[in-house]
C-alpha cells in the first residue's frame, strides 16, 4: 500500500523586507529545488533521497547561503556545514566546516551511508568525499560579490562584530543577496520521512564554529514515529534548545500534533533563549508546519496532486506554482 507524498523546503529566515527587487527570482528559484525533489516522491524514490536532491538544487543556486554562495566567516573564508538523517532507520549523517566540498548535502550522505560515524569535521570530511568521488572545490568557488559586501558592512571596521544570519546581513548591506540556509522535509510513498539541512552559517563566524544545522536534533532530525525537521536561524539557541527533539519529544511523549509542536518549540523553547528563526516539519501523516518567528522565511511546500506553493511572509501571499 502507498501513502501520498509530501514534501516542504526553505531557504532561510531573518530579517526579510516585504517587496525588496528581484523577489520573483527567488520564488522561482524555490519552486526549481521544490520540483527536483518532487519529481524523484513521484516516481516512487525515497525521501532521503527526494530532500538530498532538493538540497543539491539550493546548494547550487547562488542566491542561497549553501554551497556556492555561501557566506564568508571571520578570516574571509567560506565554512559550511550540512547534515541528513533518515527517519526509517534513524540514520544520521553530517559534515562540518568543510572548505572544499562542492555539494556538502552530498558528502553528508555519504557519512551516512558508511555507517561508521555521524559527524565528520573539516580534512577528513574531505579526504571521505574524495573517497566517494564528490566534486571538490577551490574555497574561492563559494564565492560572490553580494557575501563580500555583507561581510564588510557585518564587520563594519570592527573584525570582532556579532555574527549575523545572512538575511540580516542582507538588510545591513545594500543591494546584497538575501537567501539562507537551507532545508528539505519528505515523507515518500511508503510513508517515510527525511530530512536533510545545509548552510555556509553566519556571516563573520569564527573560523571553525560549527552551526546547528548538521547537528542531529537541533538542526536536522528525522524518525518516523514522530517528524523530519530542518531548521534555519540562529544556530547556538537552536542547539542549546535541542530544538529538532524538543518538537520530536513534544509529539511522541506528550502526543501533540505536529502543527502546535513546532510552534510551541520556538515560543517556549527557542524564544526565552533569544533565538530567531525557524522550521519546516512534516509528520508521518504528511501534514506540514513552517512556523518561524522572524519578519520572514523563504519556503515552499508540496503534496501529491496538488500544486506547489511558495512564500516568504504570511501565508496569505503564498504562490501557485
Ligand atoms: N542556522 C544557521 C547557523 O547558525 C544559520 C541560518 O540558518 O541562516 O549556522
Amino acid at each position: 500500500m502507498t501513502t501520498p507524498y509530501s514534501i516542504a523546503l526553505h531557504g532561510g529566515a531573518g530579517t526579510i523586507a516585504r517587496g525588496q527587487r528581484g523577489e520573483a527570482a527567488y520564488h522561482e528559484a524555490l519552486q526549481r529545488a521544490l520540483a527536483a525533489g518532487r519529481a524523484l516522491l513521484e516516481d516512487g524514490a525515497a525521501a532521503l533521497d527526494a530532500v538530498v536532491a532538493t538540497v543539491v538544487a539550493l546548494e547550487n543556486e547562488p542566491l542561497f547561503n549553501a554551497g556556492q554562495g555561501a557566506v564568508l566567516n571571520a578570516d574571509g573564508a567560506h565554512e559550511l556545514d550540512a547534515g541528513v538523517m533518515d527517519g526509517a532507520s534513524r540514520a544520521a549523517g553530517a559534515v562540518a566546516a568543510v572548505r572544499r566540498i562542492r555539494n556538502p548535502v552530498l558528502a553528508a550522505r555519504e557519512v551516512l551511508r558508511g555507517g561508521r560515524c555521524v559527524l565528520l569535521v573539516g580534512e577528513g570530511a574531505e579526504r571521505l568525499a574524495r573517497e566517494r568521488g564528490l566534486e571538490l572545490v577551490d574555497n574561492a568557488f563559494f564565492a560572490t560579490a553580494h557575501r563580500r559586501a555583507q561581510w564588510e558592512v557585518a564587520r563594519a571596521g570592527q573584525p570582532g562584530a556579532a555574527p549575523l544570519l545572512d538575511h540580516d546581513g542582507r538588510m545591513l548591506a545594500e543591494g546584497g543577496s538575501r537567501l539562507g540556509t537551507v532545508g528539505a522535509v519528505a515523507r515518500d510513498r511508503q510513508g517515510h520521512l527525511a530530512a536533510a539541512t545545509s548552510t555556509g552559517g553566519m556571516t563573520n563566524k569564527a573560523a571553525g564554529r560549527v552551526g546547528d544545522s548538521p547537528i542531529v536534533g537541533a538542526g536536522v532530525f528525522a524518525d518516523d514515529r514522530s517528524c523530519a525537521l530542518s531548521a534555519t536561524g540562529t544556530g547556538e539557541h537552536f542547539i542549546r534548545a535541542c530544538l529538532a527533539h524538543d518538537v520530536h519529544a513534544r509529539m511522541l511523549y506528550g502526543a501533540a500534533p505536529l502543527e502546535r509542536a513546532a510552534r510551541e518549540a520556538i515560543e517556549q523553547s527557542l524564544q526565552p533563549l533569544g533565538g530567531v528563526g525557524g522550521l519546516v516539519a512534516i509528520d508521518r501523516e504528511g501534514r506540514i508546519a513552517m512556523p518561524y518567528n522572524s519578519a520572514g522565511m523563504y519556503r515552499a511546500w508540496a503534496r501529491q496532486g496538488e500544486a506547489a506553493r511558495t512564500a516568504i511572509f504570511g501565508i496569505d501571499e503564498a504562490a501557485a506554482g
